[in-house]
Order: structure tokens, then C-alpha cells, then sequence
């Protein structure tokens, strides 16, 4: 098990396109388990390479229903719109409302570098979206309406 540090927003590698994947090596398959395990850690829904500093396009995703890995993903179709709140580990303490398609199909490899085509709705969908993004280099903020704000964490409770 290996945590890797998330990078956070300001660090270049966060907005820069990631190459594609052409075959699975040692290296990919450690980076992914890392990834994984980092994404766990930290309690998210998702992680792209980029935001451990690789710049691959690979995400991984567990919206609760196991982890989805997705190589050189790319969004086929989407449908609908939602509107919520959005976090991303690379802006701690930080979330923001950003409409999404409600549904999304998206083609990628899976580790044995077969293609595989995924749909998602709701929070998967929006996962997707988001984690995507983060291969082209682009963050949620942007496209957050208002303002962001802190995120919190149950002192409520
Ligand atoms: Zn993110």
C-alpha cells in the first residue's frame, strides 16, 4: 500500500493535458494500485493521475459500488443535467455547485487494457465528468456557479 500526495490546486501539473496510455507496464499497474489506495485514504469519490503528479490519463472512481479504473477515458454520450455540490481532493475544505449531465456513457481500457463502455448516472456521472476533466487539465472551479466555500465537516453534529 503506498499513498502518493495529492497535488492541490497551483500546482502546474494540474492544468496540463495527460498523455494516452499505449500498454500496461509495471509502473502503470503500481501507479494505479497507488491511486487507489490514495483515493481511499483521503475519502474521495475519484482521483486522475494528474493529481498525484503523473500525467497519464487514467482515473479511478468508487462512488460506493467497488472501484472502476479507466484508461484513456473518453465521454461517448450524456444526457439530462444535475445541479450540486462538487469537491475535488485538490481543493481541500472547498466545494462548489456545477451542473453536470445526469448521464454519462464513456469508453476507456480497463487494466488488462481492454475496452470496456461504462454509463453512469447521478453522482457516477458526475464523477466521470470531474475526473476526466482533470486529464485535460481543467479543475471543477471553473465551473462552479457562485462562489466556492468551505466545506462542513459535521461540527453540527
Ligand atoms: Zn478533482
Amino acid at each position: 500500500m503506498a499513498i502518493r500526495k495529492i497535488r492541490e490546486m497551483g500546482d502546474d501539473v494540474l492544468a496540463k493535458s495527460c498523455k494516452e496510455v499505449t500498454k500496461m507496464t509495471l509502473r502503470t499497474q503500481i501507479l494505479i494500485n497507488d491511486m487507489l489506495d490514495t483515493m481511499y485514504e483521503a475519502m474521495g469519490v475519484g482521483l486522475a493521475a494528474p493529481q498525484v503528479g503523473v500525467l497519464k490519463r487514467i482515473v479511478v472512481i468508487d462512488v460506493g459500488d467497488g472501484p472502476l479504473i479507466l484508461i484513456n477515458p473518453e465521454i461517448l454520450e450524456t444526457s439530462g443535467e444535475q445541479t450540486g455540490e462538487e469537491g475535488c481532493l485538490s481543493v481541500p475544505g472547498k466545494s462548489g455547485t456545477v451542473t453536470r449531465p445526469n448521464y454519462v456513457k464513456v469508453k476507456a481500457l480497463n487494466e488488462e487494457m481492454e475496452e470496456v463502455v461504462l454509463e453512469g448516472e447521478g453522482l457516477l456521472a458526475r464523477a466521470f465528468c470531474h475526473e476526466i476533466d482533470h486529464l485535460d487539465g481543467k479543475m471543477y472551479v471553473e465551473l462552479v456557479e457562485g462562489e466556492l466555500h468551505d466545506v462542513n465537516y459535521g461540527e453540527d453534529d
